[in-house]
């Protein structure tokens, strides 16, 4: 059966850093999606039907009506929205899907590591546990070039100032030695993750971003901080 597409608006277009623009797409009327949060849409323009992408969801089921992307300025599609897409398009959107999903249980915890873009989700995440004022842990260790890079950093400090389960801390791997800087250097590293750890066998490990950076995480946790498969979920971008 063919895939339903719906048609929305886009009601928000805003650069929220100088390669990164957060588009709000508004449901149409009588839309009711099967969305869970963690959840990516499959997006396209009415000029070019055959050309698809996806984005992560950076709004959770709580924020009802829209759905969020928060797309980086890379490759044909990333560029054509990051530089073209405004408030007033209209952009097809296929159903929510993916399997990338928090997993808020009792007793559970959750450490999400996120390279470049891949904090998308992870926004979610920290909305839903904001917005539901849950108390499940979660960390998110997020790598980034630069402090510049940092996306919805603002918004991730506030909510973990808001929400004592909730942990952002960021990382710089591109830095010169006389950057001012004074937060931690270099990338996610076995030590930084096992220091995040409470309770290993309910602790549920997320990766998102480039498949390098994907992969490599698997690793860590795999090889290195013994963590069984089934409590790892990765979301790569190729
Ligand atoms: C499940 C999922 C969720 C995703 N969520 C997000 C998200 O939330 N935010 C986000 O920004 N992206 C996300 N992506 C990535 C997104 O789908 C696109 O792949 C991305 O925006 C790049 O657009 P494109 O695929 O059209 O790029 P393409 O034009 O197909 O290029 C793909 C890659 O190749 C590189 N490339 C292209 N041409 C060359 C060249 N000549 N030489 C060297 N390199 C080249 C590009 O820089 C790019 O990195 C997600 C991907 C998946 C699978």
């Amino acid at each position: 059966m063919p895939k339903q597409v719906a048609e929305m608006l886009v009601e928000n277009a805003t650069m929220v850093l100088s390669d990164v623009k957060l588009v709000r797409l508004r449901w149409p009327v009588g839309y009711s999606p099967e969305f869970r949060t963690g959840q990516f849409i499959t997006v396209y323009w009415p000029d070019t039907p055959s050309y698809k992408r996806a984005y992560s969801v950076c709004s959770c089921v709580e924020d009802k009506g829209y759905f969020e992307i928060g797309v980086k300025r890379d490759g044909k599609m990333g560029t054509r929205i990051v530089d073209w897409a405004k408030v007033g398009d209209k952009m097809l959107v296929l159903p929510p899907a993916g399997r990338f999903l928090p997993e808020f249980g009792p007793g559970k915890r959750m450490v999400c590591l996120a390279g470049g873009s891949g904090v998308t989700p992870f926004r979610a995440f920290a909305r839903e546990a904001a917005l539901r004022q849950l108390s499940t842990p979660l960390t998110i260790l997020y790598s980034v070039r630069t402090p510049a890079d940092v996306i919805f950093n603002d918004e991730l400090h506030e909510l973990a100032e808001a929400n004592r389960n909730l942990h952002f801390r960021v990382t710089c791997t591109r830095l010169t030695p006389e950057d001012p800087w004074k937060g931690r250097r270099g990338r996610i590293n076995a030590a930084w993750i096992k220091e995040q750890i409470v309770d290993l066998p309910n602790t549920v490990f997320y990766a998102c971003g480039p498949t390098v950076m994907v992969e490599e995480s698997e690793r860590l946790l795999v090889h290195e901080l013994g963590v069984a498969k089934e409590n790892i979920r990765v979301e790569k971008w190729g």
